[in-house]
């Protein structure tokens, strides 16, 4: 089969992989439709996070091809959205929600195990790690929409829960990526009353007020905190929530955070959170990777009443063998996040 395989830092090049076939009883054989390229894969494209030669891309939806001899939940033929990672679901550690720890979990598309932006994946723990999607005749719309929910709706749906996003709260989203603008989309449907977005770029402040953003800073740095301070009379935001994860940003969500909040931060850590300075004003940090499994049930109903429209983060396409430039396009800012567009429904 034709996917995407990382070479190193820059050097994305689309060539052949072994066709996955069922390995364990447990696993499915699924055919990718759409994929896309998230945040955490530009780390590794700029070389500042390390990443296996070889297979690349951890969102995906796709239709079951094959599935094995003990395979529950998904049969070939159904449309399914993959977490990131999959999971088994039933271990102490998935139980608690902490699913990225799954006793016998593991991520798609690390070089060695397929990834997401390739014709096909083989699935481990597939009956418990595919959400299937009930109906047919969905949208492109819709179908972009579920893709999402692989990896960056669900981020930004755990910064919401993370930072405690309440009805009637006042949030807001420092970072205007995919998943920022995704956590804005999620702080609305969890019913906060006023969303403040960090936002410089006038493209993705007009996204970020279509999800649901009431207010847009654009300031950045210190102007930035005193601009949020200023709009919450001094007091900082009921949740501050941290989607990008460089020094800047986690030290802008801990100058706007109202003391007695948490933090929500989902943006992967290339910075120190600096805890000394918010311990005396009793702030906590709560974050990590999403347990996507867990979320996508509880969002998907949303996206298939149209209900929310995340698939609008996407905003460059291209088909299998351009994956390199929706890398590209997503290093230079050229794209909010690329779609790829591989096989058919
Ligand atoms: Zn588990």
């Amino acid at each position: 089969m034709r996917a995407a395989i990382f070479n190193g830092p820059k050097d994305i090049t689309v060539g052949d992989r072994p066709d996955p076939v069922i390995e364990e009883p447990t696993d499915a054989v699924v055919r990718v439709v759409l994929a896309c390229v998230c945040g955490s894969d530009l780390w590794y494209y700029r070389g500042e996070s390390a990443h296996g030669i070889g297979s690349i891309g951890h969102e995906f939806i796709g239709v079951v091809a094959d599935t094995g001899s003990e395979v529950t939940g998904v049969r070939p033929g159904d449309l399914v959205v993959a977490p990131f990672i999959y999971s088994d679901m039933s271990c102490p550690h998935c139980r608690n929600g902490a699913t990225l720890s799954c006793v016998k979990g593991g991520s798609f598309g690390n070089g060695t195990i397929d990834g997401g932006q390739g014709e096909a994946v083989r699935v481990p723990l597939a009956g418990t790690t595919l959400v299937p999607v009930p109906g047919t005749g969905h949208s492109d719309g819709t179908l972009k929409s579920l893709l999402t929910l692989s990896d960056v709706m669900s981020t930004g749906h755990h910064a919401a829960v993370c930072g405690g996003v309440r009805e009637g709260g006042t949030v807001a989203v420092v970072g205007d990526g995919a998943v920022g603008l995704c956590a804005v989309l999620a702080s609305k449907r969890l019913g906060a009353e006023r969303v403040i977005a960090l936002s410089g770029q006038p493209g993705r402040q007009r996204l970020a007020r279509h999800f649901g953003a009431t207010h847009v800073v654009a300031a950045r740095g210190h102007e930035a905190n005193e601009a949020v301070l200023e709009l919450t009379g001094g007091i900082g935001v009921d949740a501050a929530l941290e989607c990008v994860g460089t020094q800047q940003s986690i030290e802008t969500a801990a100058a706007i955070a109202r003391p007695g909040s948490t933090i929500g931060i989902i943006g992967v850590p290339h910075g120190t959170v600096p805890f000394n300075e918010t311990f005396f004003r009793d702030i906590g940090w709560r974050g990590g990777p999403a347990p996507a499994r867990i979320y996508i049930p509880q969002l998907l109903g949303d996206v298939l009443a149209g209900t929310i429209d995340p698939g609008l983060v996407l905003d460059f396409e291209t088909d299998l063998d351009g994956t390199p430039d929706a890398y590209a396009a997503m290093d230079d800012r050229r794209a909010i996040k690329s779609l790829i567009r591989v096989g058919s429904l």
